[in-house]
């Protein structure tokens, strides 16, 4: 199966759409959470992706903009963000963010927004939060988002776990070595490469595959603009950070 992996979207329908037309043909389309918070257009993104019957599990931010977590630890700009998503949600919309859980498994997959031991809040960024997340899934794949960072996590035994920045355009396959890997983000890098980052997995192998596609991000700074949304939330799309 070739499945297409995408996450923190963050509302941005213009980079999701690239990342869609991107990857072409796929038998499944999953979604590791953040679709809405930051960006101007929750519904919409929310609507592709049901419209595609997304396999979806629910970020920090689309739990916030329901109210089911406390929001607090957003820094500012991103509180009001979500404030103003919480204002935006169609009833659909809502309950259909209401269905999501912060982790599940899938085909053998074990998909989580954070990390697989605290699926909401904690980032995976180095060896050693690699290292108990891996004593926190079963299966043989995990894949996560949260840190906007495309990235790779290889369990080599007595080696230790390699971790591995991933680039648009490199593979990996997995082989029997269990993996974690992280697509980046489709709508607001932060890893300095400013186009949508997307996953393509491919189940035999399994081989994952991290691409990288452009997208009209002054359209998505108007709109941001013109509904209010934070300056810096604005400017930090163009620089990938
Ligand atoms: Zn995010």
């Amino acid at each position: 199966m070739r499945i297409g992996v995408v996450t923190d979207i963050h509302s941005n329908l213009p980079a999701l759409e690239a990342a869609l037309a991107d990857m072409g043909p796929v038998d499944a389309l999953w979604c590791l959470g953040d679709l809405v918070g930051y960006g101007p257009w929750p519904n919409e993104v929310i609507g592709v992706l049901r419209e595609r019957r997304a396999h979806c599990i629910a970020g920090n931010h689309d739990l916030g903009s329901i109210d089911a977590v406390n929001t607090e630890e957003f820094s500012p700009d991103a509180g009001l963000a979500t404030r103003w998503t919480s204002a935006q949600l169609s009833s659909a919309s809502r309950t259909f963010l209401e269905s999501l859980t912060p982790i599940t498994e899938v085909d053998g997959v074990t998909l989580a927004h954070g990390t697989p031991c605290e699926p909401v809040w904690e980032y995976l960024l180095g060896a050693d939060s690699a290292a108990a997340s891996f004593s926190c899934f079963s299966t043989r794949l995990c894949l996560v988002g949260h840190t906007h960072i495309p990235s790779l996590f290889v369990e080599q035994g007595d080696d230790g776990i390699a971790v591995g920045y991933m680039e648009g355009g490199r593979s990996y396959e997995c082989g029997t070595l269990r993996c974690i890997a992280n697509p980046g983000s489709v709508g607001q890098p932060r890893d300095r490469d400013p186009r949508a980052a997307y996953l393509v997995l491919d189940t035999d192998g399994p081989t994952l595959e991290w691409r990288r596609v452009p997208y009209d991000i002054a359209v998505v700074q108007e709109e941001m603009r013109r509904v209010g949304l934070p300056v810096f939330l604005r400017e930090r799309l163009a620089l990938g950070v």
